[in-house]
């Protein structure tokens, strides 16, 4: 045994219990995990190499096709956040030197375009205001323009509140032998959303939006014709962790037998499990409906504060988080911060080019309720009448 001296000692703190405050999260994720999916995350490990496991996997998979609707079978859920879903989608399916058109209407497009000009990609990006949506017409011109190989869009921008439609466009990217890659993390389960019959090549979410279950695995798909370019790549995918080829034998999505590629986030896989297991048991369109239901609900009980919309169009709101402009002089930091100590619920400010602009509500899922709507709106009354108001 070693003589030399510790230079470090414990830290005292971690000789105290663990401490979390009770929170309503109704910003724009994570969400409050229900007690089903927190017990199974709780659970007891097991190999994550088991059969067992692999039968777990296995239903995670069909969870997602469902929640994804495709039949797609390069269908897997990545061990990270969003994050790692958006780099696996991108690493894999754009090689340095591919053209990739980029729709920015918020700080999901601008990741993206970091993400892709990282891989050494030729990226060109169609930028609107957050807030706004892209029509048809607009990316069939800048497809024309810069005849990308791939097309990123955002179907929830949780920075901006926008909903952006999707019916058309697959066929447009595939007119002009384009895949359509989509984002999908805040918007799954709480807006249609129909892989392939909208003819999205790429697809991707989060765990802990309106699949109520803690951040940290991500779902993902590639159609046949996103599967065929990513397996006939020039180059190796310049990452070992997310390379498809890998990914698709540990979730057995290739007819060779599951090798160890790296440890699963078991635990993760459990929770996301019983949060696609909920939204299968809901039905996807008793979903959509409640989620809509409740963001209208929000939407009123906004607007009778005196407070405005920032999207202006109903139709493409996104029904998970609502975005809103407070009225001239008050400081949002003040406003969250004050409904965060008083009131226990978190609400969110802008981000990205929303940053400034809007506060955030997110009902997701679990949280998607006239309940907690009505909870975050008399807090918010309350945080309108005792925030400074600067009178200049
Ligand atoms: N895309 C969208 C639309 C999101 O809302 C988020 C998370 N807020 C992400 C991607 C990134 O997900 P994560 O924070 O889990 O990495």
């Amino acid at each position: 045994m070693s003589s030399q001296q510790l230079l470090v000692p414990p830290p005292a703190v971690l000789w105290q219990p663990l401490a979390i405050p009770d929170r309503l999260l109704l910003g724009p994720g994570p969400s409050n995990v229900p007690p089903r999916i927190l017990a199974a995350g709780g659970r007891q490990l097991i190999g994550h190499l088991h059969k067992e496991m692999f039968q777990i996997m296995d239903e995670i998979k069909l969870g997602i096709q469902y929640a994804f609707q495709t039949q797609n079978s390069l269908t897997l859920a990545i061990s990270g956040p969003g994050h790692c879903a958006m780099e696996a989608a991108l690493l894999n399916a754009v090689e340095a030197g591919e053209v990739v058109l980029i729709a920015v209407n918020g700080i999901w497009g601008e990741r993206a375009t970091d993400i892709s000009k990282r891989l050494g990609a030729d990226v060109h990006q169609l930028v609107k205001p957050p807030g706004e949506y892209f029509a048809l017409k607009e990316i069939e011109e800048a497809l024309a323009q810069h005849k990308p190989s791939l097309f990123f869009i955002t179907h929830g921008e949780s920075s901006s509140g926008v909903l952006q439609p999707l019916d058309g466009l697959g066929e447009l990217c595939h007119r002009y032998k384009c895949l359509l890659l989509v984002d999908s993390v805040a918007s799954l389960g709480g807006a249609p959303i129909l892989m392939d019959q909208q003819g999205i090549d790429i697809l991707y979410s989060g765990s802990q939006k309106v699949l109520n279950a803690p951040p940290g695995s991500a779902p993902i798909s590639f159609s046949e014709r996103a599967r065929k370019k990513i397996f006939s790549r020039r180059t190796k995918p310049p990452s070992f962790f997310l390379d498809m080829g890998w990914l698709a034998n540990y979730w057995g999505c290739d007819d060779k037998p599951r090798i160890y590629h790296h440890t699963a986030p078991i635990n993760s896989f459990f929770s996301l499990r019983e949060g696609l297991a909920i939204l299968a048991e809901q039905g996807l369109e008793n979903s959509w409906k409640l989620h809509k239901e409740n963001s209208l609900y929000l939407c009123a009980g906004l607007q009778q504060l005196g407070l405005q919309l920032f999207v202006k169009e109903q139709e493409v709101r996104l029904p998970t988080i609502t975005t809103f402009v407070l009225p001239e002089g008050y400081d949002w930091k003040e406003v969250t911060t004050f409904i965060m100590n008083k009131h226990a619920i978190e609400i969110s400010g802008g981000l990205g080019p929303s940053a400034g602009k809007v506060l955030r509500i997110g009902l997701m899922g679990y949280n998607s309720t006239k309940f907690n709507a009505d909870q975050v709106l008399h807090a918010l009354k309350d945080a309108l009448q005792h925030c400074h108001k600067n009178k200049l």
